[in-house]
Order: structure tokens, then sequence, then C-alpha cells
């Protein structure tokens, strides 16, 4: 029963004027949203392709692409619950995963349980947030997008 990790990561676009969905919770006084096909949730999508990465089962890219057009435009939180029944599909049980967000805004410290909560239950298993800064440095110090660094544990399901 040999524990498997996986790492994600994930950036979008930042853009004034569009909905900010981050972390599975949307954050009504932010400026700027994430540009993407879909809600540009980058902490959902960091998970996602951790999970498919703990389970060997590719990327998002190769899981929700032109293959599957239906999944173009589905909210981040969408994506994490089809990878979940996915992961455990290939008979993994998941473990955990943990998120950590990167950029000036928003301050994910300010929503943390929030945000926990809503990961976890698209999953179906604990999710850890967390959010750093850049020292003002590169695009998401600029405040021009937001990046997010993801990693996660399944397990071979029992029997
Ligand atoms: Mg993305």
């Amino acid at each position: 029963m040999t524990p498997r990790v996986g790492v994600g990561t994930d950036v979008h676009r930042l853009e004034t004027g569009r909905p900010c969905w981050i972390a599975g919770l949307y954050w009504p006084d932010e400026p700027a949203g994430c540009v993407g096909h879909s809600d540009g949730d980058v902490a959902a999508h960091a998970v996602c392709d951790a999970l498919l990465s703990a389970a060997g089962l590719g990327d998002l890219g190769a899981v929700f692409g032109t293959d599957r057009p239906e999944w173009s435009g589905a909210s981040g939180v969408a994506l994490l619950a089809e990878t979940a029944r996915l992961v455990r599909a290939a008979s993994f049980e998941i473990g955990n995963a943990s998120v950590q967000v990167v950029g000036v805004r928003p301050k994910i410290g300010t929503r943390r349980a929030e945000a926990q909560t809503a990961l976890s239950q698209a999953i179906g298993a604990p999710v850890s947030v967390s959010g750093t800064t850049t020292d003002g440095l590169g695009l998401t110090g600029r405040g021009e997008g937001l990046a997010a660094l993801a990693s996660a544990l399944v397990l071979p399901a029992a029997g």
C-alpha cells in the first residue's frame, strides 16, 4: 500500500472587472479576476493536476481537453469533483491535498476556513489552503496574474 504523491501548478492572468473565483470561492470585493476558458480558479486547477499526477492519470489538459468539450468552461470545483471521481475510479483513495496561492490579492488567509471547506467538499478529502506573496517580484508580485502550487497524496484502494 505505497502512497503516491503528485504535484500541480497553475497560472492565470488577472483582468480588471472580471469575477474573481479562487479556491472554490467567489471574492466579490476583488477588482480583478482570472482570465481563462473556465473560472480561472488557479487553486482548484493546481489541486486537480496534483491529484491526476499522484494517480498517474496525466494532467488537466489531457483529461479535460478537446476530447471532452463538455468540460470547457466548467467551474474549478466541478473539475475537482470529476477529477476525484476519476482518481477513485482508478482504484485510489485520496489522502489529502495542499495548495498555496501565490499573489498579492485576494488575501487567502482572510477566508482560509471557507476555502478549505469548499475544496475539501469537492474532492471528499482534506485540502489545506495557504497563501504567499513574492515581495513585489514577477507576474504575481506585480498583480498581473495569480499562481498556485499544489501537492496531493493518494493511496491504492484496499481490496
Ligand atoms: Mg487553469
